[in-house]
């Protein structure tokens, strides 16, 4: 079985990114034993791109196509692909619905273009995507398979690992099995070049990194008869992984750090409150994503103001006057007035410059102080955090957590 990948997106014939969809598209597909004969990148012109999918399907069993499937004008992947295979665009009913449901929990409107990503080639099968809004489709026709998959890499992989692979693996008779390696407190580049002879030398398993907000995963894929010969290939290689990145490893089966958070809070029967400035309300959400967390998250309070500081968690006025509300004495006495509320065993504390405004050259954008409170004492930790608001907000989030995983590991904190 041949197949061929093809990426779409102006952004790759510039140079402006980097191809790294084909690169994990190979190797996913020499794993598979599916042998990847020819890659194509073409940009977001309809006619250039009709012509490469009619020249990969020529040539090629199975063709996999990256990018291009957003709502907007210069996304043409299915239009290009049901014209080379005869197919009409159609509304799936059940993608509408989708697509409504995750814009009303995003709070976002819906204009009418973003309903063209609920159109697909006539007789496709859609593949999920928890991650972004475009799902993605297998179209099967004759004796061809096109799949069509999102361009951003944290949307792809996890559709490939979840969605395709498991088609492809009963096609190929070849079996896969996979492992998510979830690391934060290490950029990605670092990660790599810690294992860059792993990576070199890989096989099977396969390591495959990507970057997402603050943090990186490493998927670990073996390819074998069943899941015991995959995990007797593949927990070499996550052991090896772990004694070089030592604790910044969190996870090795794919749990959110929130969720490693919640499980290690269950185990030990302990309870949690937060309270929090500049993060307003996100870390309550991220915990309150988990099912079962009111088992050990008892509340969260969005104190934004100085005042709200004062009167719901005690912070004191003079303190407040002395090093001001982003100062690691305020995110200190936030967190121990939390815990002194909420009668928790633990409580955490966010306070921050999450910008675009409000900066100095003392204190500027992207500093955020996160401290934890327990039953001996409160342990601080200050970070200078880069991006915009939505981004400084999001890893305030992760480094909170981080220190209470840390906490509740028993692992060393860098203090302020
Ligand atoms: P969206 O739903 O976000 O619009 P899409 O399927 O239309 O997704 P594109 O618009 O083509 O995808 O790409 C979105 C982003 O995904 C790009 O800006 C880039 O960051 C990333 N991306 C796209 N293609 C690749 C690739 N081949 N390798 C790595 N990253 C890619």
């Amino acid at each position: 079985m041949t197949a061929e990948i093809i990426s779409v997106g102006t952004e790759l014939l510039m140079g402006q990114i980097v191809n790294t969809n084909a690169q994990y598209l190979s190797q996913k597909l020499a794993s598979l034993g599916i042998n990847v004969y020819h890659q194509a990148t073409v940009g977001d012109n309809p006619a250039r791109l009709k012509e490469t999918v009619r020249h990969a399907l020529s040539r090629a069993d199975i063709i996999v196509l990256s990018g291009g499937l957003g709502p907007t004008g210069d996304d043409l992947t299915k239009e290009a692909v049901a014209d080379a295979l005869a197919r009409r665009l159609v509304r799936f009913a059940d993608a509408e619905e989708t697509l409504r449901a995750r814009f009303l929990a995003m709070g976002r409107d819906m204009t009418p273009n973003n309903l063209r990503q609920a159109d697909f080639p006539d007789g496709s099968e859609l593949l999920k995507n928890p991650n972004g809004t475009a799902q993605g489709c297998i179209l099967r026709a004759e004796d061809k398979i096109a799949i069509l998959l999102p361009g951003p890499p944290q949307e792809l992989i996890p559709m490939f690992e979840n969605e395709v692979a498991p088609r492809l693996e009963k096609l190929s008779g070849v079996k896969l099995y996979s492992r998510e390696i979830r690391v934060f407190g290490m950029g990605e580049s670092s990660v790599e070049y810690a294992l860059r002879d792993l990576m070199r030398r890989q096989d099977n398993p396969t390591i495959a990194p990507y970057a997402k907000t603050g943090e990186v995963t490493l998927r670990v894929t073996a390819r074998c008869e069943d899941e015991t010969m995959g995990e007797a290939l593949s927990l070499p290689v996550i052991d090896e992984i772990k004694k070089r990145l030592g604790d910044v490893v969190y996870s090795t089966s794919g749990v959110t750090l929130a969720g490693v958070c919640a499980g290690l809070l269950m185990e030990k029967n302990a309870t949690l409150a937060v309270a929090e400035s500049c993060t307003g309300g996100l870390l309550s959400s991220v915990l309150v994503d988990i099912p079962g967390i009111s088992d050990c998250f008892m509340e969260g309070a969005a104190t934004y103001s100085d005042l709200a500081k004062c009167r719901r968690l005690g912070v004191l006025s003079a303190t407040l006057d002395a090093y001001g509300a982003v100062s690691a004495e305020c995110a200190k006495e936030m967190a121990l007035g939390m815990r002194r509320g909420a009668l928790t065993d633990y409580a955490l504390s966010v306070t921050g410059i999450a910008g675009p405004g409000g900066g100095t050259a003392k204190k500027p954008v992207g500093l955020v102080y996160v401290a934890l409170a327990d039953e001996e004492r409160a342990t601080v930790k200050k970070v200078l955090l880069s991006g915009d608001r939505a981004r400084i907000r999001a890893l305030a989030v992760l480094h909170a957590l981080d220190l209470l995983r840390r906490r509740l590991c028993g692992l060393p904190v860098a203090q302020e």
